[in-house]
């Protein structure tokens, strides 16, 4: 199920709940059971939506609510605070200072949409005054340099790669230590995002967060990817200490459920979507606001 009709089920859902004459037990379990299936079916953790439903069901007791309160409001309330939790972690994630040098490390699977993201961030922040520069650690794609310097040409920002060098250390070491020193602000580092083992590419991001000490690691996800979110996830932050998470792709088919797993398996927030292929197609992400539109 795509975002935009997991937002219509739910609405709907709720709606069919407001047209009942009484809101009992059984009207309420039946707008949540409908609002379960429409979040599994748009991939997200099955655990996530029991303990959704659960909690729920805790605050909105039917019997203790004395006559005259209006239980629709009450419900729909709960249900859009459960899916605004179900996107924050609780605590916001390390913001970079201007003026002050940042290191921000990438990690995300091949195809993701890692490298576009790097120049997005790096350009977004370059617009509001910032001084970024790209590095680019991923030596085992070929094309990776090449892909990463295109962008960075275009957007008029530093960047630092070898095409020679094939130890993704010495050159995230080498090329946050080049920007150190040339005063840039937010230095962001690009990674593989694959390898022959899967268990190397992780060992691989390991050494690259320890070399650099990131203040930030962020995660990179499609949207579309679905139930292996939270696996995926998770075993990023178990090789880098992943503080934020980005998803990309929305403008596509996006599930969405993978961003609520994502965030769920990281304890991260979503800091920015992707929107399209384009340097500028990049927005802000904000929990109330997304829950609001999805909920029509
Ligand atoms: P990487 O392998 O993770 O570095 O992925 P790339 O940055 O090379 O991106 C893979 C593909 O996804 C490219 O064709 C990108 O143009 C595309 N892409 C990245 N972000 C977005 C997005 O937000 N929306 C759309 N439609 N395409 C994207």
């Amino acid at each position: 199920m795509v975002l935009a009709e997991l937002g219509g089920s739910i609405s709907r859902a709720l709606q069919q709940m407001s047209n009942a004459t009484v809101i009992d037990e059984k009207v309420l379990n039946e707008c949540l059971n409908e609002i379960t299936r429409a979040l599994l079916q748009s991939d997200v953790q099955f655990k996530l939506v029991r303990d959704m439903q659960t909690n729920i069901k805790k605050i909105v007791n039917l019997d203790d609510l004395a006559a005259g309160h209006n239980k629709r409001k009450i419900i729909q309330h709960a249900i859009f605070n459960e899916l605004c939790k179900m996107l924050d972690p609780g605590k916001p994630s390390f913001t970079p200072k201007k003026g002050k040098p940042s290191v921000v490390m990438f990690v995300g699977l091949q195809g993701s949409g890692k490298t576009t993201t790097c120049t997005k961030y790096a350009y977004y922040h370059q617009k509001k005054g910032w001084k970024p520069a790209l590095v680019c650690a991923d030596t085992f794609r070929a094309g990776a340099f090449d892909q990463l310097k295109q962008n960075a040409t275009k957007a008029k920002i530093p960047f630092y790669g070898s095409y020679m060098e094939s130890d993704p250390v010495k050159i995230a070491v080498e090329g946050v230590e080049t920007f150190k020193k040339e005063n840039c602000d937010l230095i962001i580092v690009d990674t593989s995002g694959r390898h022959k083992q899967e268990a190397a590419l992780f060992e691989e991001m390991r050494q690259v967060a320890e070399a650099t000490k990131p203040d930030l690691v962020i995660f990179v996800m499609d949207s579309s990817i679905g139930q292996a979110a939270f696996d995926q996830a998770q075993a990023f932050k178990q090789s880098a200490a992943v503080g934020a998470v980005i998803v990309t792709k929305m403008d596509g088919h996006a599930k969405g459920g993978g961003a609520l797993s994502a965030v769920a398996a990281t304890k991260s927030p979503v800091i920015f979507i992707g929107t399209g292929e384009h340097m500028d197609e990049f927005e802000v992400f904000d929990v109330k606001p997304f829950v609001s539109r999805l909920l029509g």
